[in-house]
């Protein structure tokens, strides 16, 4: 049975600094004080929107077609050269949670769906709750999407930094190759992963340095005799390898099919046995990287050196153009989900967006994966304690390490992605801050973009 748990508008707003905070290891603020303009001189202006969303993952995507569908001048700008976030680089792992029991989930889901049907079967197949796409029409398909609600975007520009006056972020600061340059906009979505914008802007960010899980350089292999090779022949192979490749994974690896392909992807415990890793240190990240690009080299030595000769043929494809990151910085919301939420289907008057799917363990050796209720995401999770202007959502959004890890699944984070990118969008609208947007408005608008709320369908078993 679900808890109830609800805040009435007023106590919404007086909420903030009184958030639950149950298993934050540890804090952080970027160096600048909240409140004063980080950046003194303002640099040249690239851009005035209403909605920035900042990075291009599934939570910036479900963000970007959330607030441009709602008729806000809006802009995604991504780190790297192309759209998808761990959904590319991970080289075809299902997107969980997009058709829970085949159903559409909204509106901002199903464009994305159509985007990559109309490019026919190579592109996607579709399971009980989950896609599984060939990356590169993913790539392509979100840009379809992007340019059929009028959203516009741009590549190879990195948040670098935020301005905020009185308390209000009113534009990122990004790198680009003609220098630093200025985006204005009256609200800013977070979609980063790491919660960047945030830790510029000076809100409080959490992060767990002694549970963080590791990160993970997804590859591919091709070449398979599927008569003859099954999915655990390569597991086994690798594993036995172990004493002879010390940087193979000690933890799970998982072997999947790439849709309609003839290859399969690796996913693995990744740099579990590197302790843990912070994505956020880059002297860390380096390592991980380095590390993690010897350890796919050792992996598929060991499935050449096999005594098996159909593993010998086959040939690997390549890596993902980085590590995929599970876990980093969150930023510290007007509400914490805590474990207890996500492992008692906690529902919340102020819900924006549900989540399903398993608390993940981390990839370390023996753990289990454990499956949680259906809970909701109160919309005071994805408003920041004290920072206005911004929202966040996908990863970042405000959890504990366990929370964070129950909710992570692609498809919930487009659907906290567009939530915050619709409230973005009603905020910018009424010239209000984030956090005074009217829920009964906001829920109103997810509703009648096929958003269900309906306790009822969380029987549904592949919710
Ligand atoms: C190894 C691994 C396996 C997984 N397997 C699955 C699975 O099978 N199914 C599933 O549903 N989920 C899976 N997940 C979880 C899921 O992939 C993530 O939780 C999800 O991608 C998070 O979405 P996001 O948009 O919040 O962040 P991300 O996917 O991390 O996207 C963040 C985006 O922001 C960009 N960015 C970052 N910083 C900046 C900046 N400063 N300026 C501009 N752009 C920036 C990045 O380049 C990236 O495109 C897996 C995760 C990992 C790591």
């Amino acid at each position: 049975m679900a808890n109830r748990r609800s805040a009435t508008r007023r106590e919404f707003l007086t909420l903030a600094g009184t958030a639950a905070a149950g298993g934050i290891a540890a804090s952080a603020t970027a160096p600048s004080a909240l409140g004063q303009s980080i950046v003194a001189a303002r640099r040249p202006v690239l851009d005035d929107v209403d909605v920035l969303v900042v990075g291009g993952g599934p939570a910036g995507i479900g963000a970007a077609i959330g607030a441009a569908r709602n008729g806000a001048k809006t802009l995604l700008v991504e780190n790297h050269s192309f759209f998808g976030g761990v959904a590319a680089w991970a080289l075809g792992m299902p997107i969980n949670q997009v058709r829970p029991d085949g159903k559409p989930r909204s509106i901002v889901h199903e464009l994305l769906v159509k985007k990559l049907e109309a490019y026919g079967e190579p592109a996607v197949r579709f399971g009980k709750h989950e896609l599984w796409c060939n990356v590169e029409y993913l790539k392509v398909a979100v840009l379809d999407a992007l340019e059929e609600v009028g959203c516009r975007y741009l590549v190879h520009v990195r948040a670098a930094d935020a301005i905020v006056e009185n308390n209000r972020i009113v534009a990122v600061v990004v790198a680009t190759k003609q220098g630093l340059k200025t985006i204005q906009a009256k609200a800013v979505v977070d979609c980063t992963g790491d919660a960047d914008v945030a830790y510029y802007a000076g809100a409080e960010t959490m992060i767990d340095p002694e549970s963080l899980m590791p990160m993970t350089l997804s590859l591919a292999l091709t070449n398979i005799d599927r008569a003859k090779v099954k999915y655990s022949d390569v597991r086994d192979a690798i594993h036995k390898a172990r004493a002879k490749y010390p940087l193979i994974p000690s933890g799970f690896l998982e072997i999947n099919q790439i849709a309609h392909s003839g290859s399969w992807y690796i996913n693995h415990a990744g740099t579990a046995d590197m302790g843990r890793v912070d994505a956020t240190d880059i002297h860390q990240r380096t390592k991980a990287e380095a590390s993690s690009r010897r350890q796919a080299i050792q992996m598929v030595q060991a499935v050449r050196e096999s005594n098996n000769p159909d593993l010998q043929r086959i040939k690997w494809i390549g890596t993902g153009p980085q590590v995929s990151v599970r876990e980093t910085r969150r930023v510290k919301g007007i509400y914490v989900l805590t474990e207890d939420d996500a492992m008692s289907g906690r529902t919340f008057d102020d819900a924006i967006a549900w989540r399903s799917g398993f608390l993940d363990p981390g990839g370390q050796k023996g753990a289990k994966f454990v499956k949680m209720q259906v809970h909701d995401v109160p919309y005071r999770a994805i408003v920041p304690e004290k920072l206005e202007g911004l929202l966040m959502a996908g990863r970042c959004i405000s959890a504990t390490h366990v929370a964070a890890a129950a909710g992570k699944s692609m498809g919930n984070c487009m659907a906290t992605g567009h939530a915050a990118g619709l409230a973005a969008a009603i905020s910018a609208k009424k010239g209000i801050v984030p956090r005074e947007v009217n829920l009964r408005e906001l829920r109103d608008a997810l509703q009648a973009d096929g958003v269900n709320f309906q306790p009822n369908d969380r029987d549904q078993k592949n919710l």
